[in-house]
């Protein structure tokens, strides 16, 4: 198949997989805050997770352009929360019924996929294989980070069926930036470090800025910690089986 296409496809299963998040939402209308809580450490973890994994491809190999792709991934992450006005935004305020909050949750959640779309297209261009375990990685973490944005949007009035669907749309932006990362690196190969630097920075950013905060209010820090770390292993577990 072409490669192309392959990128295409898994991060197409990758976005895809959010529909799976609003599961939950079909049996019952709301979860208890510390599921909530813990959903976002899962995800969390596994973020780090994928982000050690894409060090460590990088870093043997171009350790300077990486890191300063880590930075420009932190500032990036930075900028476009402060510039979107999602920068102080609690992520799962259940109770507020304005309706800008459910629109500001929906781009945060955008804003929050293209960067794991970058790191799918990074891994690609390094080797078809390793993107698809990236790919399969980030899927998996869609489910539980959907089932957050989910139980915000149908404490809304949005149904169940319609909070998934907008949990897949929020990860269009992953599919975008997968793609356009594995064509730009493979018309420039010297972008790669840059590539690999620039997910892993703006991942650990996310899961520091975004997610760890709200879950360790959610759910206590001692049961987030050890989820989010237990999410990170497997994920780096995983890795060292995989092809
Ligand atoms: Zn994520």
């Amino acid at each position: 198949m072409d490669p192309t296409l392959v990128v295409l496809l898994y991060s197409s299963l990758s976005a895809g997989a959010a529909v799976l998040g609003g599961g939950p939402f079909v049996f019952r209308k709301r979860l208890p805050v510390e599921q909530i809580g813990w959903a976002n450490a899962l995800a969390a973890g596994m973020m780090l997770g994928a982000a050690y994994v894409l060090l460590i491809a990088g870093l043997p190999r171009h350790a300077l352009p990486l890191a300063a792709g880590a930075i420009l991934g932190i500032g990036f992450v930075w900028w476009t929360h402060v510039a979107a006005g999602t920068a102080e935004l609690s992520l799962n305020r259940l109770d507020d019924p304005g309706p800008a909050y459910g629109y500001q949750v929906l781009l945060a959640n955008s804003l929050h996929s293209g960067s794991e779309g970058i790191a799918i297209g990074a891994a690609m261009a390094l080797s078809l294989p390793f993107g698809i375990f990236m790919a399969l990685a980030i899927a998996v973490h869609n489910i539980p980070e959907a089932t957050v944005l989910c139980a915000s949007l149908t404490a809304r009035g949005v149904s169940a069926a319609n909070a998934a669907g907008l949990a897949v749309a929020a990860n269009v932006s992953q599919v975008f930036l997968a793609i356009v990362t594995f064509a730009i690196v493979g018309a420039a190969p010297g972008v790669l470090p840059w590539a690999l630097g620039f997910a892993v920075g703006a991942l650990i950013q996310l899961v520091m800025a975004e997610l760890l905060p709200e879950s360790y209010r959610q759910a206590g820090h001692r049961t987030i910690a050890l989820v989010a770390i237990a999410a990170m292993g497997m994920v780096v577990l995983l890795r060292t089986f995989a092809p």
